[in-house]
């Protein structure tokens, strides 16, 4: 199961991880053949089934506590505690989700998605990197560091926490978290739903974007008007909508919005040159990873990773509005749809952000124009972390270690709740995971590069070890 591309470590947890990957492959395979899509409904059998199996596992490995959560509007979560023998060893939290995305042959799927299959190195199942594959990781490094020390409990306490309804939203994990809050109290939050740059270019993730959502509606008339008899003299819903959608950026692709940037810093010396040095290949990002796009553009002045990870944007995900069918109709429409996302950056605020939009929006309703505004939930929050601590450097040292070259500072563009973890649970955060641009989660085929998956369970095992040996 050892790959030649990757560099061995020759360490005693990658011996004992090694001696226990086959098993590994038979037990995550079983747990991908269930089902646990949190946004089906007519699922929520089996996401309550896929808990129970991780606790089964948590059991059969030694964790003496484990448990399903299932009080409160969340799906069910599992949580488990593995205390350190030393009493004053610090406690870390680690987060993942047992839930996936929806996968049906029809999206495109080359196999069952639900009947995972080992190709070459990969394993291949929805779930097998997102987030299943780097949970049962997790399990892995655990039983690797107990074996490499010979000791019957962590070098520091261990808490897990995985949620069952991730992949549709969070929506009751800050309930659970306040319901739970007693259990989860812990000095250090690792979050495994991460990946790296690539493969050959080992990172580690130290930001995640926030994000908020705008939706407009623009109303004319009650209904469609003859364009003959009343074009030209009415306002058009959809031109002026267009007209909104080009006002959020000026020629460079900044965004137009007053007081937008005002919370947005730079990001350091050190990452920029960090982010300069990871390889990057244009044509071949443009034709693999974004699907034949042919040109990069955005924001003057960044680099791509750049405008990825560091800058917010103002993106159009629909505009609709009027006549598409077949031949023409000749209409002024009566009604027009927008609906965008901003995805934030460093101390944006949703909450603030809010605000700004809706007047931003206000400001531009021209006369005749009906406009509805609304700005969705509460938003998701920006999160970046500290470079400096211990955490982080603890991370890359862990994974330096185990994939056998210097592990870099990244980020990722996109959202998720690890800003509602350190504020719910008072305590920083960092991530550790090996999922690869070509991992294809959230689409068909997904699949997780096994060798991989074994040099994050080591990782695991060095991290334990190393934040054990700090205290
Ligand atoms: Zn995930």
């Amino acid at each position: 199961m050892t790959s030649t591309a990757e560099p061995l470590s020759g360490t005693v947890e990658q011996t004992e991880v090694a001696a226990r990957a086959d098993a590994f492959v038979a037990e995550l395979s079983e747990w991908l053949r269930i089902p646990s899509i949190s946004a089906d409904p007519g699922h929520r059998g089996d996401v309550a089934r896929s808990a129970e199996w991780l606790v089964a596992t948590l059991r059969r490995d030694g964790w003496p506590v484990t448990e399903v959560w299932d009080d409160t509007a969340a799906l069910p979560a599992v949580y488990a505690h593995w205390p350190a023998a030393d009493p004053d060893a610090p406690t870390v939290l680690v987060y993942g989700h047992h839930d996936v995305q929806p996968a049906d042959l029809e999206d495109g799927w080359s196999f069952a998605p639900f009947e995972p299959q080992v190709v070459g190195e990969e394993l291949r199942g929805r779930g097998a990197s997102d987030d299943k594959g780097h949970i049962a990781m997790v399990l892995l490094g655990v039983r690797a560091h107990l074996a490499a020390t010979g000791a019957t409990s962590p070098a520091v306490s261990l808490k897990l926490l995985v949620e069952g309804e991730e992949e549709s939203g969070s929506a009751h994990l800050a309930e659970l978290l306040d319901a739970h809050a007693d259990a989860l109290t812990c000095d250090e939050i690792v979050v495994t739903d991460t990946g790296m740059v690539g493969r050959d270019t080992p990172t580690v993730c130290c930001g995640m974007r926030g994000m908020v959502d705008l939706e407009v509606v623009y109303r004319g008339a009650s209904v469609d008007l003859h364009s003959g008899q009343f074009g030209g003299a009415v306002p058009n819903p959809v031109t002026e909508l267009a007209r909104l959608v080009a006002a959020f950026h000026d020629d460079d692709g900044h965004i137009a919005v007053p007081g937008f940037y005002d919370d947005v810093r730079e990001p350091t010396a050190e990452e920029r040159a960090a982010w300069a040095a990871l390889p990057f290949d244009e044509p071949a990002w443009l034709a693999g990873s974004a699907a034949g796009a042919t040109a990069t553009s955005g924001e003057a002045g960044w680099s791509t990773y750049e405008r990825l990870w560091a800058r917010p944007t103002a993106e159009v995900n629909g505009l609709h509005g009027g006549y598409a069918g077949p031949g023409h109709k000749t209409i002024v429409p009566h009604t027009a749809t927008l609906k965008m996302t901003f995805r934030l950056v460093d101390a944006q605020d949703p909450a603030r952000i809010k605000p700004l939009l809706e007047r931003f929006v206000a400001e531009r309703v021209p006369a005749g124009i009906d406009a509805e505004v609304s700005t969705g939930g509460p938003g998701v929050p920006p999160l970046i972390c500290d470079l400096d601590s211990d955490l982080v450097a603890s991370i890359r040292e862990a994974m330096g270690i185990a994939l056998g070259a210097e592990v870099l500072p990244a980020r990722e563009g996109g959202s998720g709740p690890e800003a509602l973890l350190t504020d719910a649970l008072g305590a920083p955060l960092a991530f550790l995971g090996v999922m690869l641009p070509g991992d294809r989660i959230h689409a068909p085929d997904e699949r997780a590069v096994l060798p991989l998956l074994l040099r994050g369970a080591e990782s695991v095992a060095h991290l334990v070890r190393l934040l054990g040996a700090r205290c």
